[in-house]
């Protein structure tokens, strides 16, 4: 007998045994026997025409059948099912036909099997890419709106905080303005001075808040001006001079190639950024250490790297101290100085370093062995700075077009 002939005669009372050992209850049952009637059917059609792709359509019925939890558990269903019936058909083969029927039946019917079989498996793994995928984006579209939310937070606060503190700034000055006649005006002074402190070191922080907000939503504008990098760092040396003779480090500006040159770049936001290295180098080094600034010119770019001989970095926390609240350290040391020995910052320092180095096109990162307080390893922090030799915007070349010839003049 012919395997097509085989299978159409006898495969409709093998339906109600096969789906007897395969779905529970009756209801089930029914179902799945319409099911297998159609699986049979298709079989056939395969058989007949020698193309196992009859299969296919009712295989993606199928697996578009599979439950969410299915899904969920990424539990593989259809090649089970598959492998049951093919099993099943199988031992009927052998009970109810002659040996060599079974056979040849079992043969023909081999590659169908195994063609549905891959193909099952290929629908499914699809299908479970697909769900996790789908899960995928919608936990990144949780964390951005989490993020988002977190970021609208910050800089809706640092505005709010704003207000009240520009309310305190004002009545202090008023206040000076009057008591500065009284005879006691020495002791008040004292006290006013308490409070401009206070109120300086408060709009630092909103200012943070701000800047890294902005840098958060890729909103920081740079104002590009002639830059020369040794003259920040002179005015930086002095902002620092008091700190440093106090703490006494030993604080060395080398001057290097490229720092005598101009380029272009927003003085105010990389004056912050040098600040900010520069504050952090003798905040994290000891009394008596060594904080340098050296750098060399390279294609393209400067590099200008701040040393010091402090108590250095994790290496796993080298990209974490860079994130927005990414290492809050000590918080019993918070706001403790900013340059104070380990004085510990709101950890938004360094972020708003990397938003302005990046927003010139630059890029930062840290070298340093390790953390140690007693052995004390150093960190190295390097900053590439692209030589722009023109301000991007139109507006300001025109405006600096003199100082550019004068410069390509000089430096032709
Ligand atoms: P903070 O306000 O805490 O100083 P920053 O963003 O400036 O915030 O720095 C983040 C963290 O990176 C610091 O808390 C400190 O742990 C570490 N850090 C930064 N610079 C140095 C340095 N030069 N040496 C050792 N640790 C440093």
């Amino acid at each position: 007998m012919r395997a097509q002939e085989s299978l159409a005669e006898i495969y409709k009372p093998w339906i109600s045994r096969i789906s007897k050992s395969l779905a529970r209850g009756e209801e089930l049952r029914a179902d799945f026997e319409q099911l297998l009637d159609e699986f049979y059917n298709r079989m056939l059609q395969a058989l007949n025409s020698g193309d196992p792709n009859w299969m296919d359509a009712l295989l993606d019925t199928w697996a578009s059948a599979r439950t969410q939890t299915e899904l969920e558990a990424r539990a593989s269903s259809l090649p089970v099912i598959l492998n049951q019936i093919h099993l099943i058909t199988f031992e009927l083969a052998r009970e109810k036909l002659t040996e060599s029927d079974a056979l040849s039946l079992m043969e023909a019917l081999l590659p169908i099997y195994l063609h549905a079989f891959e193909y099952a498996t290929r629908v499914e793994m699809d299908q479970n890419i697909a769900h996790i995928s789908g899960k995928l984006e919608e936990a990144n579209a949780n964390l951005e709106r989490l993020d988002k939310s977190k970021s609208d937070f910050i800089a809706v606060s640092a505005h709010e905080l704003k207000t009240p503190l520009t309310l305190i700034e004002g009545y202090t000055t008023m206040l000076r303005e009057i008591m500065v006649t009284k005879p006691d005006y020495s002791v008040t002074q004292i006290h006013l001075k308490g409070i401009d402190n206070g109120t300086r070191r408060l709009r630092e922080i909103i200012d943070d808040l701000i800047d890294v907000s902005l840098i958060d939503i890729n909103l920081l504008s740079l104002n590009f001006q002639p830059v020369w990098l040794n003259r920040l760092m002179d005015i930086i040396k002095g902002e620092f001079a008091e700190a440093v003779q106090e703490r006494n480090i030993n604080f060395d500006i080398h001057s290097f190639p490229g720092s005598d040159e101009m380029i272009f770049g927003d003085n105010e936001r990389l004056y912050q950024a040098f600040r900010n290295l520069i504050s952090n180098a003798i905040k994290y080094t000891p009394d008596g250490g060594k904080v340098e600034i050296d750098g060399r010119k390279l294609p393209g770019f400067i590099e200008v790297t701040i040393s010091d001989n402090g108590i250095g970095i994790d290496p796993e926390d080298h990209a974490l101290i860079f994130e927005k609240f990414g290492r809050l350290g000590n918080v019993s040391l918070h706001s403790s100085g900013k340059t104070k020995f380990k004085g510990g910052g709101p950890g938004l320092g360094l972020p708003i370093t990397k938003g302005i180095v990046e927003a010139h096109g630059g890029s930062i990162w840290v070298e340093s062995p390790g953390y140690n307080e007693v052995d004390c390893p150093g960190s190295i922090f390097h900053v590439l700075l692209p030589i722009r030799k023109t301000p991007p915007d139109s507006k300001s070349a025109k405006l600096f077009s003199p100082l550019i010839d004068m410069e390509n003049i000089e430096t032709p």
